[in-house]
């Protein structure tokens, strides 16, 4: 057959809108959605057949044939209506991770989101009165007794939390920062850029390594609106160094009748060195430090939901939230009732522990984690073309937090030999629910660390398919 023969082979429009299968397709996902990938598909087709290289032996010709067009376009629609939020097995070993949505909630506030989405709430209402009632009481109840704040309120995020107590406290003012604060955080947030964003001056003091108060007192002048101290999160500088107390610089601070801020980063509301890590002041402390405005996320180690957590002087906290920007950044009702229910179970440390996914897994024995590992291995269908080899891990917290600390945990290792573990890992995340794990040293890792043991039948399953068709 020669190119003008197959252009004319071509199946015509409405070939493909005669067919029974076109039909139900249209029924499911709307005509001018099947038209217009039609239209793509035949104009692929053509230009296919016109290309200067085309070699009529090489030509499919199944491009011709109109089930395999139709079953194509269905392919594709497929993907495209699928696409968008997914749940997928956590294989990375990172229990806060910021690309797979960083925590999860506990199962009480699960239930109260779904309840509070459902129906009319009080969200806005007083009971008691029978009027207008503000969004935040409740929260701000939990957060005070939680951290022994004078008054708290919430936002959308940390990153949220940091611009709205600069700009409602120290507009148009100099906020005194040590250089060696001035981090990055990832995903482009950069604590420098946010704060000018606010519209305070940035006085940066010390060097990369050090800084004392007498760095902050020197810079202190009339214009100075407040001094900020900023959680590393994601970073150490070990060796030769100093940095200031919050306590210390609280008293620098107030001295000069100054606000001293603290972006906190993750925050904890317990102790958690009883749990083998390494010590970190809570939020608690952080107050009895006397810092005068406080800043964490909720969904880090707290393990809620995303939102910036603002707690401190009663005085500080009532100007920021009567900005006109906390309006803009104020969260909604499903975050609301996942927070405050989050809070509720760290009345009891031991209940927060056991029912907060996060605090679950970063608590959690790695015998428990071996026992998961072993019970997927056993899964696998094992061949002599790959190894599985059952391996100690190192997992992490992720999001910032604990950055040196890893994580005694199990995984499985898989050598592939002579193919290719990008692709191997790629087919991973093809299927409906996409498998994340990580390639070290060309080996494909699966850390059983953040995989729940209800995921380990589809997580074999699925390993095993990808196996049966490389091998
Ligand atoms: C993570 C982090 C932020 C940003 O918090 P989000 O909740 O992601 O907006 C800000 N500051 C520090 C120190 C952090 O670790």
């Amino acid at each position: 057959m020669q190119k003008k023969e197959l252009l004319k082979s071509i199946p015509a429009v409405n070939d493909f809108l005669a067919a029974p299968e076109a039909e139900e397709i249209i029924d499911e996902y709307s005509r001018d959605k099947f038209l217009q990938l039609l239209r793509k598909e035949l104009d692929n087709i053509r230009s296919e057949i016109l290309s200067s290289d085309f070699e009529v032996d090489n030509f499919n010709l199944n491009h011709l044939n109109v089930k395999y067009i139709i079953n194509n376009i269905e392919k594709k629609l497929k993907i495209k209506s699928e696409a968008g939020l997914k749940k997928v097995i956590n294989a990375s070993g990172v229990i806060v991770h910021t690309n797979l949505g960083r925590s999860n909630l506990a199962a009480e506030a699960l239930k109260k989101v779904l309840e509070i989405a459902e129906n009319y709430s009080t969200l806005e209402f007083d009971l008691e009165k029978g009027e207008r009632g503000y969004r935040y009481n409740k929260v701000k109840e939990l957060l005070k007794d939680l951290t022994g704040a004078e008054s708290a309120v919430v936002v959308n995020n940390n990153a949220a939390a940091v611009m709205l107590v600069l700009t409602a406290l120290v507009q148009r003012k100099e906020v005194i920062i040590a250089r060696g604060e001035m981090v990055e955080i990832g995903g482009s947030f950069r604590i420098p850029e946010v704060m000018e964003n606010s519209g305070a001056l940035l006085q940066e003091v010390g060097s990369t390594n050090r800084v004392y108060s007498a760095d902050y007192v020197n810079d202190i002048n009339e214009n100075t609106g407040a001094l900020i101290k900023v959680h590393t999160s994601n970073y150490r500088v070990q060796g030769f160094t100093h940095t200031v107390s919050s306590k210390e610089l609280a008293e620098t601070a107030h001295s000069h009748q100054l606000p001293l801020i603290e972006d906190l980063g993750s925050g904890i509301l317990f102790d958690l060195s009883d749990y083998g890590l390494p010590y970190e002041p809570t939020v608690k402390e952080k107050i009895e430090a006397g810092i005068d405005v406080l800043t964490f996320s909720g969904d880090k180690l707290l393990g809620g939901p995303q939102a910036g957590i603002i707690a401190g002087k009663e005085q500080y906290i009532s100007q920021i939230e009567t900005h006109p920007l906390m309006r803009a950044l104020r969260v909604d009702k499903m975050t609301l009732a996942a927070l405050e229910e989050t809070l509720k179970l760290y009345y009891d440390f031991e209940k927060a522990v056991k029912r907060i996914p996060t605090l679950n897994l970063i608590t959690e024995s790695s015998e428990v984690v071996k026992k998961r590992a072993l019970k997927l291995e056993s899964k696998i269908n094992k061949k002599d073309a790959f190894k599985v080899e059952l391996i100690k891990t190192a997992a992490k917290i992720g999001g910032g937090a604990y950055p040196l600390n890893k994580f005694d945990s199990y995984g499985l290792k898989l050598s592939l030999e002579q193919k290719s573990t990008e692709a191997f890992i790629s087919e991973l995340r093809k299927f409906e629910t996409p498998v994340i794990a990580r390639i070290q040293a060309d080996k494909a890792i699966f850390d059983l660390k953040t995989v729940k043991d209800e995921e380990i039948e589809l997580l074999a399953d699925s390993i095993n398919q990808v196996l049966a068709e490389v091998f």
